[in-house]
């Protein structure tokens, strides 16, 4: 499935983003969340910013949903249409507001009331209304793992719960914004439906909440969050949009004509890359063997920062079977991609592939140690 032979004049390390793949999973998303009126997708850019990835994910109609100003400018310059990009970030800077403004994006999700009227006074100062969703933590502990649980009281994100009636009357006395919504987002890597059921079950009782005030909302955004197969990206290369779409169908009570809104990074981008790295040493240690590679920390930091685990194979060997431990360069002792592995046999010069690399991956490369950021190919520049 690699174009190994091709990988050859490439320096390493590199991603490989198997764009058959990612059409595939477009399809799909499309497919399984048009079978529901009113439910639009769009994709989350932090997941993976490489411009021609954006361009293709943009060629599929999803809208963006965006972090930063800079996410923002490279989900405009990818072909996202402006009126589809959401904004949301508990710290919003004045000029990645006024970008939002000027290009009048569909919506900003609101994280505090200190946000609302900053965002107030910046319109007002530039003659806008900004479209405003708040984004509200619901309380719901997602299976996942700790660093990527959003949706807690504990954690940092959104406005609680029993101040949501306050911002919303609060937003209610300003000239400049305008409540379009209520937004949401538990956490990510989610693979058990009932952790969104909850959500679900949440969103519902606010609704409640706010109809018995008769405060009634355009737009609900659930955010993202739905997980992929680390373990088994061949068996699963799609995840399971249809069971998640319809989580959704089943437990959540939309109003009238409300329109339901998704944000998908992981999901739609995880199993298309690949990181290849090259083999360089393989040392025998005084009870194990290490398989050095080319490829560190600074190229694909999750397992370092959440302790994950992706498939890593030998792409340029199919000899038997030894064990090893798969290390980079980098000068910490975190910077261990696997432990006690089997691997095809390794020998200097073989390319491994670190599978499902493409969400927060190449967008979280660093150059610590000065190391050059890793490049991000397409699978089409190597036909
Ligand atoms: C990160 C993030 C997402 C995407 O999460 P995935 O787990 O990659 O689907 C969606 N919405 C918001 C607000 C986010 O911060």
């Amino acid at each position: 499935m690699f174009p190994v032979d091709k990988f050859q004049d490439t320096r390493t390390p590199f991603y490989y983003y198997d764009t058959q793949l990612l059409r595939e999973t477009l399809k799909t998303i499309n497919e399984e969340s048009g079978k529901h009126a009113n439910y639009h997708v769009h994709y989350a850019v932090k997941a993976n910013a490489n411009q021609k990835i954006l361009h293709i994910i943009s060629q599929y109609g999803l809208g963006a949903d965006c972090v930063s100003g800079g996410e923002i400018k490279a989900a405009l310059e990818a072909g996202f249409p402006v009126d589809s990009i959401v904004y949301a970030g508990v710290g919003k800077s004045d000029w990645e507001i006024e970008l939002g403004l000027q290009n009048d994006i569909a919506c900003f999700n609101v994280e505090s009331i200190a946000e609302l009227e900053v965002i107030n006074d910046l319109a007002q100062k530039h003659g806008k209304k900004a479209r405003v969703a708040f984004r509200i933590n619901p309380n719901i502990g997602a299976h996942t793992h700790a660093n990527i649980t959003t949706g807690l009281a504990e954690n940092k994100f959104g406005i609680a719960m029993q101040d949501m009636d306050k911002v919303i009357d609060e937003a209610q006395t300003m000239a400049n914004v305008e409540v379009i919504g209520l937004h949401f987002h538990i956490g990510s890597q989610i693979l058990d439906m009932g952790d969104f059921k909850a959500l679900c079950n949440r969103i519902n009782d606010l609704q409640s909440q706010l109809a018995k005030r008769n405060v009634f909302v355009q737009n609900i955004n659930v955010g993202g969050g739905l997980g992929v197969s680390y373990d088994n990206p061949d068996r699963e290369p799609i995840p399971d949009f249809k069971d998640y779409f319809n989580t959704y169908a089943t437990h959540l009570r939309l109003r009238n004509d409300q329109q339901l809104h998704f944000e998908l990074g992981r999901s739609v981008v995880a199993q298309c890359g690949s990181l290849i790295t090259r083999l360089l040493y393989v040392k025998q240690g005084s009870y194990k063997q290490f398989a050095i590679v080319d490829a560190g920390m600074t190229d694909l930091i999750r397992p370092a920062l959440y302790q994950a685990l992706h498939k890593i194979q030998n792409i340029s060997s199919d000899e038997p079977n030894e064990t090893y431990d798969v290390v980079g360069p980098i000068c910490e002792s975190s910077d261990v991609f696997a432990k006690a592995i089997d691997l095809n046999r390794c020998h200097r010069g073989d390319l491994l592939a670190i599978r499902s690399a493409g969400a927060y991956g190449e967008i979280m490369a660093s150059g610590y140690n000065c190391r050059p950021l890793p490049e991000g190919y397409i699978s089409e520049e190597f036909r």
